[in-house]
């Protein structure tokens, strides 16, 4: 499987590093000729608004957004989430998402309460042991549509959702040295969508 990593901004570097401990060989994608040779693809976090206009001047953005709604997996974190989400609320005017994911995303929610946090907590994959989280300036989902199902919560908002092929997280596990998050994207998210579609 070609994993590519959107490589315009936020931190692209950790992914790389998370997803070649995860046994992948990842490429960086800054050009619409890059995007036809991956299979699936990772958006870091960073800054949304930033990530999505610097696609709109690279000519990528229409070309993703065509990508993940013919089914391309994609997981995003963080900012990512957000580029992710059908619907967001404390956007800036204008702001542009990829969507493909029926959600309601709420940009820098946990901002106003703290600004950055970490928090171990369980994640819905079949483990019972708990997840280190780091959150910066993080999202949360305020709505999940149908076919979007909740994988993990803190204080009951959701933080990780997925649909068929799509996942998305409100913090940053390519931060930390736990690699279970790309690895469930790999195994559990991209590899059936991508036999599903061949
Ligand atoms: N608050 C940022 C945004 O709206 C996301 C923060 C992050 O990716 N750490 O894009």
């Amino acid at each position: 499987m070609k994993v590519g990593v959107l490589a315009l901004q936020g931190d692209v570097r950790e992914h790389i590093s998370a997803l070649i401990a995860c046994g992948v060989h990842p490429t960086t994608i800054r050009r619409t000729a890059e995007l036809d040779h991956i299979d699936a693809l990772v958006i870091p976090g960073g800054e949304s608004t930033t990530i999505a206009q610097l696609a709109e001047i690279f000519g990528l953005f229409a070309p993703i957004k065509q990508r993940i709604a013919a089914g391309m997996p994609v997981y995003g974190s963080c900012a990512g989430m957000i580029l992710l989400a059908n619907e967001i609320t404390e956007a800036k005017d204008d702001q542009k998402t990829f969507g493909g994911l029926d959600i309601t995303v709420k940009r820098n929610a946990f901002g106003r309460q703290v600004d950055s946090f970490e928090s171990d907590i369980s994640f819905d994959d079949g483990s019972t042991d708990l997840i280190r989280a780091v959150f910066i300036r993080a999202p949360w989902v305020e709505r999940v549509g149908k076919g979007v199902r909740v994988l993990a919560r803190v204080d009951d908002h959701a933080v990780a959702v997925r649909s068929t092929h799509l996942l998305a997280t409100s913090f940053h596990p390519e931060l930390t040295a736990d690699h279970r998050i790309h690895r469930y994207f790999i195994d559990e998210v991209a590899k059936p969508a991508l036999q599903k579609v061949q």
